[in-house]
């Protein structure tokens, strides 16, 4: 079943490609009867070729007309067969079609030219089949009349209709249409056509309601042939109403319309069946359905008949084109025009928009300069900005309202020159001005002027900006700036100036009385102290010893006190040095370690240090101060601590990126009774005492913390705390080091004591306190020096002359001639015998800063301040 369906698919699939694409006939001859060319034999012919034409290629056509109703002779038939065969005879015909079987009749089908040709014969008329052969097809058209009368007769809405008819005596297709007709008799007037003024005549007497039909081919009596369309061309030139055809060809002019055998359609049927030939299947001889109802539009018009009555699915010719058709190229234009229109339109909206956009713009940037300028103006009067203009091409100085105020100037007197300006200042001041401008005027370059101006009684004190504009060759074109009134800040100024000079004084005042108090205090400590070491050093008793010891120990305490505040008026005043040198850490920590041992027994404590892995040997910094400091935590953490421990722990913070330097951070911790957050802050201040236990309260001056921490920032670091009351302090001493090689040691200042061999030296003392003479003589006897005595410095000089000593010892503080005095005129003396330089000590209770400066510029050579500690006094003198 698949099979045959796949071979039935097949089959049909190649019949359709062989019908539809190979059967093309190469040559083609139409013969016709009659000799013209008509439209009907155009219309015909060109739908013939364009049936025929397919992919593969298209028939070649020839026609020929054999006009046989004008020579109607056998010879004229033989002449015309004779002709048409020696015409064609080279040629290979593969269809040959006769519009008449009159035309057929001319030729012999047994002839080698048409043997093999297919032929077909188009008769109109109702004749028995021409069987020359048995590929002789007979395709009869009948234009059918009864549809035509009845359409002609319905689109005119006339009950009557007129037949034009050939001469009926030669016609019996004529006779055949009366039979048919013959029921609508009275419905048909049957016109013969019989010579053309006949024709005239019978036409012009018509009932001009009625439709005239025609029919196909007439010859005339007088001899005239006419084709249907010269027929057709002249009666509707002579009548009035309504003319139908029989074939469409026909209708043109005035014709109206009719049922037509189409030439289009005759042409599609036969070229369907030529094809159908060519590719081997059977052929349909009888030709049906090329009948349709086609209409003039124009002669519709004319005939002002409607075409609501034309029947259905009738075709209309010559139809107006529709208004768009018409006019097209003219709607294309307006379009163009239109769209061109349009866009002009869109651009001068658009531009139009854009120039209110712009007007906007501007508006809208007026205001903002507008609120701009009211700001300014606002921010200028609320300031008292003054701002001025000079424009270098007009030489003109512009001055605003605050620049008048400034200057005491009202506008009326300002002439806009800059003269006006510089001549109201003083001289200093219209100098720098003057050459600012022209600085300015030079290069540009933006600068600033304070200067006063002297208005009425007061002086005003203003401060000028200004800055160059330039234009787009970097030329300055004129300068632009601001005057602000400073009056007050200057004032305020001149006034802070004024109570930093006093407060200074005050405090250089308080140093100075510091100092001097410290002074006045030391002399007679100088005494306490040494006579009490003298006395220990003698044989005592017991009782005798102990009692030397509690004055040295007290003397010391109220020395501790007097230096505390020595310090920190020198440290207030600016006068406190530190003054870095390498040093060995483990020395210095040893000391310290060593002077607590015994408090720390007696109040059975425990100590503990600490270090991190890594401690440099020798750091440089200023071993004195970080003794000074940590002295003073320690001291702290033993005095606020019962029971517990004390730990110092020492910690080597390098920098990151340099092995040479880093910080030293020492933590002293305690377990004691620790410090109240609240007062943390305040421990750091001087004389700031607040141990949350009252037991502890005035046992010291309540000065070292605040010592501490600022040694502490001199050196570059810092003193911080963590505490917790009841359970104990951290104090965290922070100094910045450079690490130090080991060869740059700087020995800490031991306890040793130095015995220096002072044998067969001769010193000479020189002091006005008779018990500081005794303690410091009594020191260097002590150690075999010949000690020699002056109560002032008049006397030391002439006791140099006199005795040339080895080493004077010299108070600076002293009645008649002061130490720098007398120094300065044994130096004088010195020079003038050209002697060698003697070696003179400063012994002075002022331990302010600058002291010692000026011992050295009046020529002395050492300083050593009161009480004078033995081992500095013999380092001294051995040096
Ligand atoms: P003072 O010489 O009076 O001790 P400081 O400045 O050294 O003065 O200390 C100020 C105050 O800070 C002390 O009076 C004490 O109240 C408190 N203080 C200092 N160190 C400690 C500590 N380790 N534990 C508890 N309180 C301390």
């Amino acid at each position: 079943m698949t099979n045959f369906l796949q071979r039935f698919y097949i089959a049909t699939a190649l019949m359709v490609l062989s019908v539809t694409s190979s059967a093309v006939p190469t040559n083609m001859l139409i013969v016709y009867h009659i000799g013209n060319d008509d439209k009907l034999y155009q219309d015909f012919e060109n739908a013939l070729t364009d049936k025929l034409n397919t992919s593969v290629g298209s028939p070649t056509i020839f026609v020929e007309h054999l006009d046989l109703q004008r020579f109607s002779s056998v010879d004229y038939e033989k002449s015309v067969r004779a002709l048409v065969m020696e015409k064609y005879a080279n040629i290979e015909l593969d269809i040959v079609i006769f519009n008449s079987v009159a035309a057929a009749k001319v030729f012999d089908f047994e002839h080698p030219l048409l043997a093999n040709a297919h032929k077909f014969i188009l008769e109109r008329r109702d004749v028995s089949p021409f069987l020359a052969s048995e590929y002789t097809f007979n395709l009869r058209l009948h234009p059918d009349y009864t549809k035509l009368i009845d359409v002609a007769s319905r689109s005119t809405n006339s009950e009557h209709v007129y037949l034009l008819t050939p001469d009926d005596r030669q016609d019996s297709q004529l006779e055949r249409i009366k039979q048919q007709l013959s029921s609508d008799a009275q419905k048909v007037s049957f016109i013969p056509l019989i010579n053309t003024a006949q024709a005239i005549n019978a036409l012009s007497g018509l009932d001009q309601r009625s439709p005239l039909i025609l029919m196909s081919n007439y010859s005339l009596s007088d001899g005239e042939i006419l084709n249907p369309m010269q027929v057709a061309r002249r009666i509707s030139r002579i009548v009035n109403q309504p003319v139908f055809v029989a074939y469409d060809s026909l209708i043109f002019e005035n014709v109206v319309g009719g049922h037509v055998v189409s030439s289009s359609l005759t042409a599609d049927f036969l070229a369907e069946q030529i094809k159908r030939l060519l590719s081997g299947y059977s052929v349909d001889t009888q030709i049906d359905n090329v009948y349709s109802d086609v209409f003039n539009y124009r002669a519709l018009n004319l005939q002002r008949l409607s075409a609501d009555r034309l029947p259905h699915a009738h075709l209309i010719l010559n139809k107006p084109a529709s208004i768009f058709d018409l006019f097209l190229q003219e709607l294309m234009y307006i379009v163009f025009v239109l769209l061109i229109l349009s866009g002009l339109v869109v651009f001068m909206l658009y531009s139009n928009r854009l120039l209110r956009l712009k007007q906007d713009q501007l508006a809208n940037s007026q205001i903002s300069l507008q609120r701009i300028h009211k700001r300014m103006d606002v921010a200028t009067n609320a300031t008292q900005i003054g701002i001025w203009e000079f424009d270098l091409e007009t030489s003109k100085l512009y001055w605003d309202q605050a620049m008048h105020s400034h200057h005491g100037m009202e506008a009326e007197r300002f002439n806009q020159k800059l003269s006006s300006w510089l001549d109201i200042l003083n001289v200093q001041d219209k100098v720098q001005l003057e050459a600012l401008v022209n600085e300015c005027i030079q290069t540009g370059k933006s600068w600033k002027l304070r200067y006063s101006v002297v208005v009425g009684n007061t002086t005003k004190y203003l401060v000028c900006n200004v800055a160059g504009v330039k234009d787009k060759n970097d030329n300055v074109i004129r300068l632009v700036g601001t005057v602000l009134n400073v009056t007050d800040s200057e004032l305020h100024q001149q006034r802070l100036q004024e109570q930093r000079i006093k407060a200074e004084q005050a405090t250089k005042a308080k140093s100075e009385f510091l100092a001097n108090m410290s002074h006045e205090i030391r002399t007679p400590m100088n005494g306490v102290i040494g006579a009490a070491d003298l006395l220990a050093s003698t044989p005592l008793s017991e009782m005798q010893a102990q009692y030397a010891n509690m004055i040295k120990s007290s003397a010391g305490g109220l020395l501790h006190i007097l230096n505390d505040i020595l310090d920190l008026s020198k440290i207030e005043s600016g006068k406190l040095d530190i003054d870095p040198a390498p040093f060995e850490l483990k020395t210095l920590v040893q000391q310290i370690m060593s002077s607590f041992t015994l408090e720390i027994a007696r109040k059975k404590l425990k100590f503990k240090l600490h270090h991190s892995s890594y401690i440099p040997d020798v750091v440089n910094s200023d071993a004195l101060r970080i003794k000074q400091v940590l002295f003073n935590l320690i001291g702290n953490a033993i005095k606020f601590t019962n029971e517990g421990m004390i730990t110092l722990s020492i910690e080597f913070v390098p920098i990151t990126g340099d092995a040479n330097a880093g910080s030293l951070q020492f933590t002293v911790t305690d377990t004691g009774i620790g410090i109240p957050k609240s007062h943390q802050q305040r421990i750091f201040k001087s004389f700031e005492q607040v141990a949350s236990n009252k037991d502890y309260i005035a046992k010291g001056t309540g000065l070292g913390l605040s010592i501490s921490k600022k040694l502490a920032q001199l050196m570059g670091g810092d003193l911080s705390l963590k505490s917790e009351v009841d359970e104990g302090s951290a104090f965290t001493l922070l100094v910045p080091v450079t690490v130090a090689p080991k060869d740059s040691l700087n020995k800490l200042d031991s306890n040793v004591a130095i015995i220096p061999n002072l044998k067969a030296k001769r010193i000479l003392v020189v002091d006005d306190n008779d018990i500081n003479q005794t303690i410091v003589g009594q020191m260097l006897i002590d150690c075999g020096a010949h000690v020699q005595y002056a109560k002032d410095g008049s006397k030391a000089v002439s006791m140099f002359k006199d005795e040339h000593p080895d080493l004077i010892l010299m108070d600076l503080l002293m009645p008649v001639m002061d130490g720098i005095e007398s120094t300065k005129a044994i130096r004088a003396y010195e020079a003038e015998k050209q002697l060698p330089r003697t070696k003179i000590i400063a012994l002075t209770a002022h331990a302010l800063k600058g002291y010692e400066e000026s011992c050295k510029a009046a020529g002395m050579d050492d300083y050593l301040t009161k009480p004078v500690n033995r081992n500095e006094l013999y380092k001294a003198c051995m040096e």
